[in-house]
């Protein structure tokens, strides 16, 4: 399954958020540092209202929603690079993850301490990031040598890589970190890129964390990280974890109500899947009968065999083809059989491209 990791300082609220999004008290969140000692992983449901629509259509008697895993990080402080805090345990569980989902405190309380004394989520991002680029230009620099007398004695893997680390490692020596390649490089090279294990190549998520009354509006902290993010063609949310570690506390009536009541439409949570789910490139396509409505995840660009391993390694390797009705084909004509009479289903074979939202049966043999 696919992977965000939860980083912040201490005290930002990683575990609040974390806590809320998994509905356990697994991450204990306490008002001092280093509180969140093992990396907690936690898989949540991707909201998805389409599946309910598919269900209602085909009478479904279940509804299994995707799912997407966070990992709450423990917390980092300046000088992990250098072995600080949780530092080099803190490296190593980044590099599991697909995304980094970056907290930043944008909430003043005075009762509940800073490790660094004030609130800046701007400069507290810049502490983060920059301790990655340190830890991922060490790594570089200690493998680069030796990846240098490879490529000199014709070895081929080496010859490719080498290009690759030599571009991050000028690219961190300017203080600007590795994921900013993904936009420039070639697929093959994003492949090498990604194989050199950094921790900066991940793409980020910000979630400014805001006082309750401050959910609906934001604040001049969030505009700064706002500002930032735009700058970095970064995503942003904005998420107070105190509702949210209330909301998910709620039956789903009562916690609409609370939701409007503080002037918002949605949870937090739903929008931060959401994003963390568009922040990895990932579709979703549906499997629909009269037993249940189910959806897939796959990454944007997978054929239908692979699509169809993700179901069962069989229905892959027997891969015969893949009966699909778009999603709003599907509800345009009320199900399969309005779909087919009206010449929306599609005989798509191994070279299809599974669109966001296709309803898909598949052939294969056994
Ligand atoms: P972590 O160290 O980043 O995991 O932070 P925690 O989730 O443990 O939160 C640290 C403290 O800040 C806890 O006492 C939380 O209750 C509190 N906290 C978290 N989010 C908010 C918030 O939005 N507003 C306020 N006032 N306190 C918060």
């Amino acid at each position: 399954g696919f992977k965000c990791g939860i980083v912040g300082l201490p005290n930002v609220g990683k575990s609040t958020l974390f806590n809320a999004l998994t509905k356990t008290a697994a991450a204990q969140a306490a008002n001092y540092p280093f509180c969140t000692i093992e990396p907690n992983t936690g898989e949540v449901a991707v909201p998805d209202p389409r599946m309910k629509k598919l269900a209602d259509i085909a009478g479904s008697k279940e509804i299994i929603p995707t799912r997407i895993s966070f990992v709450d990080i423990a917390g980092l402080v300046r000088g992990a690079s250098k072995g600080e805090g949780l530092g080099n345990k803190f490296l190593a569980n980044i590099r599991e993850v697909d995304a980094i989902v970056h907290v930043l405190r944008c909430f003043e309380d005075t009762d509940i301490t800073h490790v660094e004394g004030r609130i800046d989520p701007v400069g507290d991002a810049d502490t983060i990031e920059t301790e990655l680029m340190l830890a991922d230009l060490e790594s570089l620099e200690r493998r680069l040598e030796q990846t240098r007398k490879r490529a000199t004695g014709k070895d081929k893997e080496a010859s490719a890589q080498l290009p690759v680390m030599e571009a991050v490692v000028k690219l961190l020596q300017d203080g600007k970190p590795a994921r900013l390649l993904l936009k420039t490089m070639s697929a093959d090279e994003i492949v090498i890129l990604k194989q050199l294990n950094l921790l900066t190549s991940h793409p980020v998520l910000y979630v400014c964390n805001v006082a309750e009354g401050d959910a609906a509006t934001g604040n001049k902290h969030t505009e700064a990280v706002v500002e930032m993010a735009k700058a970095q063609g970064a995503e942003c949310v904005v998420i107070s974890a105190a509702i949210e570690a209330e909301v998910a506390q709620l039956p789903e009536e009562e916690a609409t109500e609370f939701l409007s009541a503080l002037g918002l439409d949605e949870a937090g949570l739903d929008r931060l899947i959401r994003a963390g789910y568009h922040l990895l490139d990932l579709i979703t396509y549906f499997t629909v009968g009269p037993k249940e409505t189910r959806a897939w995840t796959i990454v944007r660009g997978t054929k239908a065999p692979q699509a169809a391993g993700v179901i069962h390694t069989d229905f892959e390797r027997g891969f015969i083809r893949a009966f699909t009705i778009a999603y709003d084909d599907y509800i345009a004509y009320k199900g399969e059989v309005g779909a087919k009479e009206a010449g929306k289903g599609r005989d798509e074979g191994k070279e299809y491209v599974v669109n966001d939202g296709d309803v898909i049966h598949f052939r294969f043999n056994t």
